[in-house]
């Protein structure tokens, strides 16, 4: 029943972007890792680039993370997380991304060694931008390579409210959609995954994320999360431990439920036919969390599966993927 998602090829669903496959992404950022590490000019020309008194302050540790510091440029589709990882890294250095810092986490299995999940909005124009990593003595900037991908586009119809809701109802998804942003603006310091995720429930995808959608010939939006195929009553399942941040019926989500991961990290569960936990309550990897269902703004019964990280909604199938590759390090 439960599958790892990093081996996981969604059967009978429509193919997922070829950006998407977790094996060419490794590979690529493996043979950017290695161009990296073999590459002396890397290094050499990061040191020219300083000033004399800075160069005095590359220490030992400093001159170590360079060495083994990641590749200068990553590719990385809009809607897509990239995962950059340290094998050391100096103390009191930072990661910052679109002015924002992002927290260096440590390894399930190492926690000596780091990483940091960068999220990428799926409304990022496509182009580079700069990644900052800043150390004691001086700062390294990786390019993130920002692509558009290959995402489709599809037209759907809903009923006309979920469309273009009166007053009252309009007043009632902007208190819900700045209740949501506030949770998934607060980041829980603490980890409470020990293990990798799993998918919410055991069924075909039947449409990814990241699809271009027009509502009812005129509200353009896309598809912020992977539907997953759900006979109504189909049980619900955790991707991973944590605490549940909101259980409630809502106006576009139908009956939701999102689970905060800790780390900024949460999934979300939505238009279930029923709810089976509450906000506040502490829930296990595979936990049941509720009944698949067709509540909210949909066409048909499904389950759609979401996740935001530091804020930023992002591919929930390929975040997952990053974070499990994560289990798969050598050990030293
Ligand atoms: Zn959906």
């Amino acid at each position: 029943m439960k599958r790892l998602l990093n081996n996981w090829t969604p059967g009978g669903a429509k193919p997922l972007p070829a950006t998407l496959t977790l094996g060419s992404l490794r590979q690529r950022a493996h043979a950017q890792q290695s161009r990296a590490l073999k590459s002396p000019i890397v290094i050499s020309r990061l040191v020219r680039g300083l000033r004399p008194a800075v160069t005095m302050l590359l220490t030992l540790s400093a001159l170590l993370f360079l060495l083994v510091s990641p590749a200068s440029a990553r590719d990385v589709v809009k809607g897509q997380t990239a995962l950059i990882s340290f094998a050391k890294i100096p103390p009191n250095s930072s990661v910052v991304f679109e002015n924002k810092t992002i927290p260096l986490l440590a390894f399930p299995n190492h926690p000596d060694k780091k990483f940091v999940l960068v999220p990428v909005a799926y409304r990022t124009a496509p182009g580079d931008e700069m990644l900052f990593i800043r150390y004691p003595g001086g700062e390294k900037k990786v390019t993130l390579r920002i692509e558009n991908g290959h995402y489709h586009s599809e037209t759907i119809t809903v009923a006309p409210a979920k469309v273009t809701p009166n007053p009252k109802q309009k007043k009632r998804t902007q208190a819900e959609y700045a209740e949501a942003m506030k949770i998934y603006n607060s980041v829980t310091p603490r980890r409470y995954w020990h293990a990798p995720f799993i998918a919410p429930m055991s069924s075909p995808i039947t449409s990814p994320f990241g699809t271009a959608r027009l509502y009812n010939g005129s509200l353009k939006s896309f598809h912020s999360g992977t539907d997953f195929k759900a006979a109504p009553g189909t049980e619900v399942i955790a991707a991973n431990d944590g605490v549940v941040a909101l259980a409630k019926n809502r106006y576009y989500a139908g009956n939701s439920v999102i689970v905060d991961h800790g780390e900024g990290l949460y999934t979300c569960y939505y238009h279930l036919s029923r709810i089976d936990v509450k906000r506040g309550q502490k829930i296990k990897r595979g936990q049941h969390l509720g009944l698949s269902g067709a509540t909210g703004r949909v066409t048909g019964p499904h389950l759609h599966f979401a996740a935001m990280l530091y804020g930023v909604q992002v591919d929930p199938l390929q975040l997952i993927a990053q974070v499990n590759s994560l289990f798969e390090q050598p050990d030293r």
